[in-house]
Parts: C-alpha cells; sequence; structure tokens
C-alpha cells in the first residue's frame, strides 16, 4: 500500500500514520519528523532548517524533495509507504509524480484528513509526546496515566513539546495549509485519487474510516470543498 495522508497541522495526520504503518507492515515517511531528527542531531540540514521549523513556514522545496526521494529509495518503502506531511504544495505534488513515475512507483490513495480550524489549535498547543516510543498524549484529551511516566513504554522523564507547537507558530502553520497545501486536493481528486474522512471523529473512528475509504468502502469520494449551500 502506497497513500498520502493530507489535512492540517494536527488533524491526526502522524497519529493515524503509526497505526497503519504497525498493522500493515509499511513504511511511515514524516517530512516534519525527518526535520526534527536532523535538527536534534545538529546536522547541517538540521541547521539549514531550524529556524524555519519554528516559524511554521515552509522548508524550500529543493530540499524538501532531495530528502524525500532518498528516503523512499530505502529498503523499508519496497513493501509500501505513508506519506505524512508531503507533498505540501503544487510544486511537491508535481515533483513527487515526476519521481514516482521515475521510480516505478504507483500510489494506491490520497487520504484527506478534515478538520475544524479553531479545535485545531486547542488540539495542538496542549500536545506532549514520549521520547521513548513516539506515543502521542494531551495536557487535556488524553493524560498519561501518571504524571511523568508513558503509559505504553513505561520510559519516565521523557516528555517532550515540539518548538512549534504554540498558538502563534500553529496559526502559521494553519495558514499555509489553507494557503499552499489545500491547492493540491484538486491535483488528487482530478487523478480520481481523493478520499477524505472526518479527523474530528474519535480517533478508533477516524482509523476505521481510513480503512474503509482505502478498502474502496462507503463516504470516501466527497468533494473537497463545500457544495453550494451546504
Ligand atoms: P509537521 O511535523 O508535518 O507538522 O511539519 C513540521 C514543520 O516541518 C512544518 O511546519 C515545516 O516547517 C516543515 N515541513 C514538514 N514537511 C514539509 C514539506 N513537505 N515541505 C516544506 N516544509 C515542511
Amino acid at each position: 500500500m502506497r497513500i498520502i495522508l493530507l489535512g492540517p497541522p494536527g488533524a491526526g495526520k502522524g497519529t493515524q500514520a503509526r497505526i497503519l504503518m504497525e498493522k500493515e507492515g509499511i513504511a511511515h515517511i514524516s517530512t516534519g519528523d525527518l526535520f526534527r531528527e536532523n535538527v536534534k542531531n545538529k546536522t547541517v540540514l538540521g541547521q539549514q532548517v531550524e529556524s524555519i521549523l519554528k516559524s511554521g513556514k515552509l522548508v524550500p522545496d529543493q530540499i524538501t524533495i532531495k530528502m524525500i526521494s532518498e528516503r523512499l529509495d530505502a529498503d523499508d518503502c519496497k513493501n509500501g509507504f505513508i506519506l505524512d506531511g508531503f507533498p505540501r504544495n503544487e510544486a511537491q505534488a508535481e515533483a513527487l509524480e515526476k519521481m514516482l513515475q521515475e521510480k516505478g512507483i504507483k500510489l494506491d490513495a490520497v487520504v484527506q484528513i478534515e478538520a475544524d480550524d479553531e479545535k485545531l489549535v486547542e488540539r495542538i498547543s496542549g500536545r506532549l509526546t514520549c521520547s521513548g516510543c513516539g506515543e502521542g498524549y494531551h495536557d487535556r484529551f488524553k493524560k498519561p496515566q501518571h504524571t511523568d511516566s508513558c503509559d505504553k513504554c513505561g520510559a519516565t522523564g521523557k516528555f517532550t513539546r515540539r518548538a512549534d507547537d504554540n498558538e502563534k507558530t500553529v496559526r502559521e502553520r494553519l495558514n499555509v495549509y489553507h494557503g499552499q497545501t489545500k491547492a493540491i486536493l484538486p491535483f488528487y481528486e482530478g487523478r480520481g485519487m481523493l478520499k477524505t474522512v472526518d479527523g474530528m471523529a474519535p480517533m478508533e473512528d477516524v482509523t476505521a474510516q481510513i480503512e474503509a475509504v482505502l478498502k474502496g468502502g462507503k463516504g470516501g469520494d466527497r468533494p473537497s470543498s463545500p457544495r453550494p449551500g451546504g
């Protein structure tokens, strides 16, 4: 299975991608995670992108496209992959299409996770992650059972918050999504690949919706923009 997960920041792309990765045994490729890893390890790339990530703006296409092209050649992508956070504008979508053609890879679907902006600001501002295993938590909606230890892996003192998960940067990330990333929805709609799910539903329901649209089940082919009068 080779799919793209699209959606605004905080819609649950990362959470759903990790669930799919475990169920399907395919690679989870998150451009945001790759950049953050480079920042953490203070690589040349990390130094180039650190301030851009903090601002909520996009890293230049040339850097991002090269990173993805190399990542797709890794062995763990042979059985399939989930792209999370890429492509994010029209130039990246076009570059991806060309790159996949050259590599002889066919995409199965593009899943758009829809969500409400104000709820997303609330969701993202309270996020924390266990740096031991990657499990996600939230100050209000998903507190760990014990304040400082991870329910999943038991690590203590490992919770971290992303530098860009503050209200100001979240609003900039949402602006970038509405101004640039949404413009690629018609690109995939025109190719008959776009499926839409409701990201405001409980996490398990979103997973079920994604599984249904990937199997070609009900509800996935709604237009990406609202119909007149509704
Ligand atoms: P994310 O973890 O997907 O929310 O991404 C975090 C940040 O990484 C974004 O706000 C951008 O600064 C950068 N980033 C991630 N993916 C891309 C991309 N496809 N193109 C450009 N910048 C990106």
